[in-house]
């Protein structure tokens, strides 16, 4: 049986993996030339670790993770005000959280190609899809974007393209009709600064600001990961902010102390900058495209668990697709991935709406009102009701 997967983000990766494994055929295709080095710190803990062990994943995953102590937001002088501690909010979220840089999950997702025998998943770096048809034998065909000549057929087609995904433009429908954008764009890059880097070890610094947050990590090797959260309206139709992203970012950000405005002189010119959002949409398949990961459930970047969804969503494709032995048993394989999968991520999705509610404080109020609750999670009882409302029922 053959596939191709479009996008090789985490979602990608993890579905191709998983089918060679089961002795597919996969062809996967990635607009970008190279995997990606943009994205933040994203936590890791509920279906992601239960999958990713029983994939033979976890223990590559947890040798590429951080330590976290705290989550902590400082004043304009970097002094903390308020702090969580992340130890007891790891076992809040049920134990196993893990603190994983986007990028290395990546990486850790395209070397585990290298369990599936050689030949039978290929990746394809610069080759963006740009149209999606169906071939005469009922199967499904696609060609890369400036390339007529290059097209690819399957049997089955997994758009695993991320939140802006074109199969799903191409097959289900415009961007317009799926993506709830919840008022917030978010940024992220990575800097080379040893004296930031000494700073703030083994603890999130997040800003505590009003209508806008920045934060920032140590990485090993004097890097700093950095993390900006600011205010847009939400309607998709509304024009952009104008400005290069970094020029953006220098006009939101500049005056929130020392440490934001030098991650704004040495940020790239365009960083990874996009609309907070979530996919929301009533079917994830037709025919025979199924899509997976951001391209169907994002969840929006607050809600942190966009890579744990990603796997968890892409082994159990793995499972209902990998024993298909003949094109009549597909629909029924996606539509049992379906059934199983959508209502987790749903669940998923409403904690992060929950999540971005409160994650940018308008007014002094509401500012006053996060420190306390945060100052709260030191209250047994009262933590587990603040782990509820960060990670939903999923933590469990
Ligand atoms: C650069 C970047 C930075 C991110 N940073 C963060 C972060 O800091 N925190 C967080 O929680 N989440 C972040 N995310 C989102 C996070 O990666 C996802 O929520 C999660 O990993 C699920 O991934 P996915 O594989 O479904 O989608 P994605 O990670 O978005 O991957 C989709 C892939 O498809 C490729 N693609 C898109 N269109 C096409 C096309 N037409 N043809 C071929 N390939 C295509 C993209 O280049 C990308 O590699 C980031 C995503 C990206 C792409």
């Amino acid at each position: 049986m053959k596939a191709v997967v479009v996008g090789a983000g985490i979602a990608g990766l993890v579905a191709a993996r998983q089918l060679g494994l089961a002795g597919w055929d996969v062809e996967v295709l990635e607009k970008s030339f190279r995997p990606r080095p943009d994205g933040y710190m994203m936590d890791f803990f509920g279906p992601g670790v239960e999958a990713s062990e029983r994939i033979g994943l976890y223990p590559r995953l947890a040798a590429v993770a951080y330590h976290v102590e705290a989550a902590e937001y400082v004043d304009l002088q970097g002094h903390p005000v308020a702090s969580l501690d992340y130890d007891r909010f790891a076992r809040l979220a049920g134990g196993n959280v893990l603190s994983l840089l986007r990028p290395d999950m990546e990486r850790v997702a395209l070397a585990a190609l290298g369990d599936v025998p050689s030949g039978r998943v290929r990746v394809n770096y610069g080759s963006p899809v740009s149209r999606v048809w169906e071939d005469n034998d009922g199967g499904v065909r696609v060609a890369v974007a400036g390339s007529p000549d290059r097209t690819f057929a399957a049997d089955v087609l997994i758009g695993a393209d991320g939140i802006h995904s074109q199969v799903r433009a191409q097959v289900f429908g415009g961007e317009e009709e799926f993506l709830r954008p919840l008022g917030m764009r978010a940024a992220a890059f990575i800097v080379t600064d040893p004296e930031l880097n000494d700073r703030f070890r083994d603890r999130f610094v997040l800003t505590d600001s009003l209508g806008r947050t920045a934060g920032l990590y140590s990485l090993r090797s004097d890097q700093v990961a950095a993390f900006m959260v600011y205010r847009e309206a939400s309607s998709p139709a509304a024009p952009l902010p104008s400005g290069s992203p970094r020029e953006r970012l220098r006009r939101e950000f500049t005056g929130l102390g020392h440490s934001v405005d030098r991650l704004l002189e040495l940020c790239p010119e365009h960083p990874y900058d996009d609309v907070v959002a979530q996919i929301l949409m009533p079917g994830w398949r037709k025919g025979r495209t199924v899509l997976v990961g951001d391209a169907c459930g994002a969840v929006s970047l607050l809600a942190g668990q966009g890579g744990s969804l990603a796997i968890a969503g892409s082994a159990l494709l793995g499972d209902s697709l990998g024993p298909v032995a003949s094109p009549e048993d597909i629909g029924p394989a996606l539509a049992r991935f379906e059934q199983r999968w959508k209502p987790t991520v749903e669940e998923a999705q409403a904690a992060g709406r929950r999540a971005a509610r409160s994650f940018l404080p308008a007014n002094r109020t509401q500012r006053l009102l996060r420190r306390w609750i945060i100052r709260a999670t030191h209250i047994p009882g009262i933590d587990r009701i603040v782990a509820r409302r960060i990670v939903g029922r999923i933590a469990k």
